[in-house]
């Protein structure tokens, strides 16, 4: 890891060379009264000091949310594969593009950037899902702290905080004003590079990055992390830490608490559709004419039809078997294939659910 301390205006020249050199940046923008992870094309547009998360995560850049896997036409009986790589979507046209060139995400959110690892772990598993792995290997992520907490943020209580740099490349912090009047650079960021893509991105700018004085950085920067993380924490809602306890979930399955917590849910989807770490797919045929395209959209396991066997039957029929899965699958299920939970406590899923339910709660109503 690398520690460099830069003065805002360099940084934007920096984002601005980035953007000269034909990368797509990504970065929040405002849209129709939400924030959103859009392509930028002028540095001055990027918010490096948002005070809010964006409404909704950056994995439509990795994974869209609709996307041709193939097409194909009948020919003489027997179907020919035309274009293996062609997608139509919006978010598939720019996705498609990522896998031309690098894709630079900034401003990445803590929880957004941790949201990688549980997609890797999905996508990039023996045989990897090509699209993913491609569109991942030019994908490099510049992460910033959060400077403010929202009310359904619970990132503290699953491992992550607004200072992890889990999934980064490179992660931004803002310089306290002290720090900027010390170094008299009015506003400034000190930045973490670390990977090898985030090295490579700032090899050619390191003359206007400067190391800080001294040899014992990581005592500096873990004393300034801890004064930030101080500072957001209190805006935070008091919880209680999710424990990893897999066991007690299982243990249980049955209890007539889901019945209560899982009641008022309408099976829309949306808490799945705002999440950065569902990434469960479907995959259908449309025909135009004669060509046929086999494709592959987002689902939710909260639909009804998302279990429905051939046969009639499903293992999930109701709202109750549904929510449970989807809590079992967060903080039970994949803890125990990986070693970490499926959620990384952005609490979209909470803000935007229109029936209020709270993942969170329903998650700590056990040990
Ligand atoms: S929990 Fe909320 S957002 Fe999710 S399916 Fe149920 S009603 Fe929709
Ligand atoms: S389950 Fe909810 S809180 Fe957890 S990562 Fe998904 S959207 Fe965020």
């Amino acid at each position: 890891m690398t520690l460099y301390l830069i003065q805002e205006q360099y940084l934007r020249d920096w984002l601005a060379e980035i953007i000269a050199t034909g990368r797509r940046v990504i970065a929040p923008q405002s849209e129709n009264g939400l924030v959103v992870y859009r392509e930028v094309t002028r540095a001055e547009t990027i918010d490096l000091h948002a005070r809010a998360k964006p409404d909704f995560s950056f994995k439509h850049i990795l994974f869209p949310q609709t996307e041709t896997v193939f097409r194909y036409e009948w020919r003489e009986r027997r179907p020919v594969v035309e274009d293996a790589a062609a997608e139509t979507s919006a978010d598939a046209e720019n996705a498609s593009a990522s896998v031309q060139g690098e894709v630079v995400v900034v401003g990445a959110t803590p929880c957004d950037a941790a949201s990688l690892l549980v997609l890797d772990h999905v996508f990039l598993a023996d045989p990897p899902d090509p699209f993913y792995a491609r569109r991942r290997e030019n994908l490099i992520v510049i992460g910033r702290s959060c400077s403010h907490a929202q009310p359904e943020c619970f990132c503290t209580t699953v491992g992550l905080s607004p200072v992890s740099t889990q999934g980064c490349d490179i992660f931004l912090m803002p310089l306290g004003a002290d720090l900027c009047d010390e170094l008299d650079i009015g506003s400034g960021f000190v930045a973490e590079v670390l990977s090898e893509k985030g090295e490579a991105l700032v090899a050619n700018v390191k003359a206007t990055w400067v190391k800080p004085n001294g040899s014992d950085h990581s005592t500096w920067l873990n004393e300034l992390k801890a004064a930030h993380l101080r500072a957001v924490q209190a805006e935070m809602l008091p919880r209680r830490a999710l424990t990893p306890s897999p066991d007690e979930l299982k243990k249980d399955f049955e209890h007539p608490a889901w019945e209560e917590i899982a009641r008022a849910c309408l099976s829309c989807g949306v808490c799945a559709f705002v999440c950065p770490t569902c990434h469960c797919y479907d995959l259908s045929e449309e025909r135009q004419g004669r060509i046929w395209s086999r494709c592959r959209n987002w689902d939710s396991c909260a639909f009804g039809y998302f279990t429905l066997h051939a046969s009639g039957h499903n293992p999930r029929p109701t709202a109750l078997e549904r929510y449970r899965q989807r809590v079992m699958h967060k903080f039970c299920y994949f803890l125990e294939a990986t070693g970490a939970n499926m959620c990384v406590g952005c609490g979209r899923c909470v803000k935007f659910c229109p029936v209020g339910l709270d993942i969170y709660q329903a998650r700590a109503r056990w040990p």
